[in-house]
């Protein structure tokens, strides 16, 4: 069912506590932890609880949460103490945009020179 824990999805694990993250925030209905392979001094994913593959699906089943996801990435960046300098908000989406682990995820980048992408 939409939004239910899935068994193989690695972050549903992080998200029960299965496999260890290095959490910098955590809300009742989200998660932020460090990248394991960061691009930027601060590399930050932030993660709802619930199960959706993508950010797209997850705001149009779930709008409440995503919203949380991107409030969250904000709380992220000040935390961080990028918000100041300038910070990215990513969501690669599907296979052909790098996405690799499909559970909704926001990259929050900061802490470097970050190139404009568009
Ligand atoms: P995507 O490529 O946009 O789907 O982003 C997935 C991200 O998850 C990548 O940047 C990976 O480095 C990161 N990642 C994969 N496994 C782990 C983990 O166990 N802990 C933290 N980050 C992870």
């Amino acid at each position: 069912m939409a939004g239910e824990p899935q068994p193989d999805c690695l972050f549903c694990k992080i998200v029960a506590g299965e496999i260890p993250a290095t959490i910098v925030r955590e809300t009742e209905t989200t998660v932020a932890f460090r990248d394991i392979s960061p691009q930027a001094p601060t590399h930050v994913l932030v993660i709802p609880r619930v199960h959706h593959p993508d950010a797209a699906s997850l705001a149009a089943a779930d709008p409440g949460a995503a919203a949380d996801v991107l409030r969250e990435a904000g709380e992220v960046a000040a935390q961080e103490k990028v918000d100041g300098t300038g910070y990215r908000i990513v969501f690669n989406t599907g296979p052909g945009a790098g996405q690799t682990v499909f559970h909704a995820h926001a990259h929050v980048l900061g802490g470097r020179d970050l190139q404009r992408l568009v």
